[in-house]
């Protein structure tokens, strides 16, 4: 098995099989994410994909398992690769339970209805969307290069194809200066996309992520623990998507929630304002991504 660089993945995929079908992210650009920077951004060879899958085969062949397509944007592939891949795993895993993947909104936009439903009749299962925010101006402001219209009707075309979306958002991406608009915007997205999974995870920037300098400059100023409860707040308290589950127990967060939206917004702000009283936050040393 031929692993590339740093190799991430969500954190429900921890127990995954994880196979790189490309090398990086084609879109690199997001001024807060230094996941990929290193590494010059390629589609793996088709037959490279399937020797992995081959070799791992020969051990996991026949286990119950889960596979999830790295890196950073798996649906960049042609479809007609992408669906090779998922029938080689048919026949290499008969017993798998999912196929994932991250992917860009870009992505989804430019695949049309039927591709989108052939990859999920043969196998992918759900996507990985990183939206960071609902608020047009943090979102231009960080690169993200996408518009919450498009984020909207990606959502729209995935649910009409049967693809589940999971979609993740950054407590503290707007800094001080917006984190009213975050929350609300972003409460507002959701509203709007009713992804099947969301899960907050909380700014944490590693060395050469292009956003230090605005820190560094003054301009952005971080959240703290009790500011990243404000926000929370605002967000639960605005947000309308029946059914969703929700989940901010990643190992960046505060403090850890976790429930389903709209039922368990009250259990979760019980949670947060007992956790201010308390103070009763994650320590720094121990967050990380
Ligand atoms: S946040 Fe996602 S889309 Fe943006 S550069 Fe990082 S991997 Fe690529």
């Amino acid at each position: 098995m031929r692993y590339e660089g740093n190799i991430y993945r969500p954190p429900s995929e921890a127990r995954s099989l994880i196979i790189q079908v490309t090398v990086g992210c084609s879109h690199n650009r997001c001024t807060f994410c230094n996941m990929y920077k290193d590494k010059k951004f390629r589609i793996r060879h088709k037959e490279e994909v399937l020797l992995d899958l081959d070799e791992m085969s020969e051990i996991y062949g026949e286990l119950p398992l889960r596979i999830f397509l790295a890196d950073g944007d798996a649906l960049v592939l042609k479809t007609e690769d992408l669906l090779d891949i998922l029938r080689y795993i048919k026949i290499k895993f008969p017993f798998c339970q999912r196929i994932t993947a991250y992917a860009t909104v870009q992505d989804i936009l430019r695949k049309g209805d039927e591709e989108l439903a052939l990859l999920k009749k043969e196998g992918l299962s759900m996507v990985y969307v990183g939206a960071e925010t609902g608020d047009p101006v943090i979102l231009t402001h960080v690169k993200k290069d996408v518009t919450v219209e498009q984020m909207i009707q990606a959502a729209e075309k995935l649910k009409r194809c049967g693809i589940k979306l999971s979609l993740t958002l950054i407590s503290g991406l707007g800094g001080r200066e917006r984190l009213k608009e975050h929350a609300l915007e972003s409460a507002r997205l959701v509203s709007a996309m009713k992804p099947e999974y969301l899960g907050f995870l909380t700014l944490m920037l590693e060395k050469g992520a292009p956003i230090l300098s605005e820190i560094r400059a003054g301009s952005m100023t971080l959240l703290t623990p009790d500011d990243v409860m404000e926000e929370t707040k605002l967000f639960l308290s605005h947000v309308d998507s029946e059914g969703t589950i929700y989940r901010a127990n990643h190992a960046s967060n505060y403090l850890a929630l976790k429930g389903t939206l709209n039922r368990d917004i009250p259990a979760m702000l019980a949670q947060v304002e007992e956790a201010e009283k308390r103070q009763g936050y994650k320590a720094e040393r121990y967050r990380m991504l």
